[in-house]
C-alpha cells in the first residue's frame, strides 16, 4: 500500500497510450471518444503541476482510415506511407484535442540509433527537457516512416521504457486493454489473477506473460514485461492498467490500488 501512496508525489509522468486504446475494437478505426477521454485526464494531470510525456500508438490504424483502406498493407513502403498520414492525422487529433483545454503538443519521432550515439542521445534528453519547460504535452512515437529492422524499437512499451529512462521519469504508466499482469493469460485462463504489485521482475514473473489476442496489440504481456525491466532498472516505477477504467490516470496518480505496479530500484 505504501509503495501506491508514494504515487502521489511522481512529478515527471510518461504514459503510453497502446493501439487498442484509442482504436475501436471491431473496426481498428481511430475512437475519438477514447482519445478524448485520454486527453482530458492528461489536461488536468499537467494542470496539477505534473510534467508528461505521451508515447502514443495508432498511427498505423489512423492513417488505415484516412486512406480508406479495408486492412494493413503488407509490403514495407507502403506501412511506411500509411504510417506517415497516420502520424501527421494522429498529431493533428491531439493538438486539435489539447488545444481545448489549453494545452500545447510537442512531437518527437525517434528511431533507435538514439541510443548508440552519446551525443544523440544528449540532444534527445535536452530536447525533451526542453519541452517540458516550456510546459509543452510531448508526444513520443516511433519513427515509422522511416524506420528499418535494424533501427527499430519495435514496440512502444520498449520505446516508453526507454524515453522514460532517458529523462529520468518518476512513473510510467502503460494502459492497455488489459487490467494489469495476471499468472497467466486472461484472454485464455478463465481463472487468471490479477497481480498487484511486481517487487522484482524474474523468471516466475516472466512466465506468467504470453502473446497479444487483439487484433492491433502488438507485443503482449512480454513486452510489457521487458519494459518493465528497463523501466524499473532505471529506478522508475511502472504501472500496467487499463485504459477503459473511468479516470484511470487519475485513479493511479492519486495512489489508489488499481493495475499492477512494478516498483523501480532505488
Ligand atoms: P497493447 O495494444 O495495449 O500494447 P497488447 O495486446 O500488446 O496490448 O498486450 C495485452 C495482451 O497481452 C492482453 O490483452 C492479453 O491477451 C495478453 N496477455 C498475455 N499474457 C498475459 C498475462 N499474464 N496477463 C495479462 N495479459 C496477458
Amino acid at each position: 500500500m505504501e509503495d501506491r501512496i508514494l504515487l502521489k508525489d511522481k512529478k515527471r509522468i510518461i504514459i503510453k497510450i497502446g493501439s487498442s486504446s484509442i482504436t475501436h475494437e471491431d473496426t481498428g478505426h481511430i475512437s475519438l471518444s477514447k482519445m478524448e477521454r485520454f486527453v482530458r485526464q492528461i489536461a488536468d494531470l499537467k494542470n496539477r503541476g505534473k510534467e508528461v510525456i505521451v508515447v502514443s500508438s495508432g498511427a498505423i490504424a489512423v492513417g488505415i482510415s484516412a486512406l480508406n483502406l479495408t486492412q494493413k498493407p503488407t509490403d514495407l513502403d507502403k506501412v511506411q506511407a500509411v504510417a506517415s498520414v497516420g502520424q501527421a492525422s494522429l498529431i493533428m487529433l491531439y493538438q486539435k484535442l489539447f488545444r481545448e483545454y489549453n494545452q500545447t503538443v510537442g512531437q518527437v519521432l525517434i528511431t533507435k540509433d538514439v541510443l548508440d550515439h552519446q551525443k544523440r542521445k544528449d540532444n534527445a534528453v535536452k530536447t525533451f527537457n526542453a519541452l517540458m519547460a516550456y510546459d509543452a504535452v510531448t508526444i513520443v512515437n516511433e519513427n515509422d516512416t522511416l524506420s528499418t529492422e535494424e533501427i527499430e524499437f519495435g514496440d512502444n512499451d520498449r520505446l516508453s521504457a526507454i524515453v522514460a529512462s532517458l529523462v529520468q521519469g518518476d512513473l510510467l504508466i502503460l494502459l492497455s486493454d488489459i487490467d494489469g499482469l495476471y499468472n497467466k493469460n486472461p484472454k485464455v485462463h478463465d481463472d487468471a489473477k490479477l497481480i498487484e504489485k511486481v517487487a522484482v521482475i524474474n523468471e516466475d514473473i516472466r512466465k506468467m506473460a504470453g502473446d497479444s489476442h487483439s487484433k492491433v496489440g502488438t507485443g503482449g504481456m512480454i513486452t510489457k514485461l521487458l519494459a518493465g525491466e528497463i523501466a524499473t532498472s532505471a529506478g522508475v516505477d511502472m504501472v500496467i492498467a487499463n485504459s477503459k477504467e473511468p479516470q484511470i490516470i487519475e485513479r493511479i496518480t492519486d495512489g489508489e490500488n488499481i493495475g499492477t505496479l512494478f516498483v523501480g530500484n532505488r
